[in-house]
């Protein structure tokens, strides 16, 4: 019991230790820092590859994105099943199932679609 305490003492010390330490000497760059200077804030997340990062259009621009988009072999990727839905921070995702034509590998591409100008 006292080394379990023990060890969770040195666990919190440490990241108290860390996180004031990064506050006076930032490690890492902060997303504010990188805006301020003009930099794109890095995505975790290709855009369209998660739901955090779902392309924001209309259908026709999920499908311009889908006919650009490539596997990481460069192979051209193509719909594998019907289009999903699921629903990230408040809002409807479609999920499109894809598999690249060369190595056949599984994708997704995550969109929220908006209303496109009306047909006709
Ligand atoms: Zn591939």
């Amino acid at each position: 019991m006292i080394a379990v305490l023990g060890t969770l003492g040195i666990v919190i010390a440490f990241v108290v230790i860390g996180v004031l330490v990064d506050r006076k000497v930032p490690l890492l760059p902060r997303s504010e820092d990188l805006e301020k200077i003009g930099k794109p804030v890095p995505l975790v997340h290709a855009a369209g590859t998660a739901p955090e990062s779902a392309l924001v259009g209309t259908a026709a621009e999920l499908e311009a994105h889908l006919a650009a988009r490539r596997c990481a072999c460069k192979g051209k990727l193509a719909r594998t099943g019907p289009d999903e839905a699921l629903r990230y921070d408040g809002r409807v995702i479609v999920v499109v199932p894809l598999t690249c034509a060369k190595c056949g590998a599984h994708h997704r591409a995550y969109a929220a679609l908006t209303a496109g100008p009306p047909a006709g």
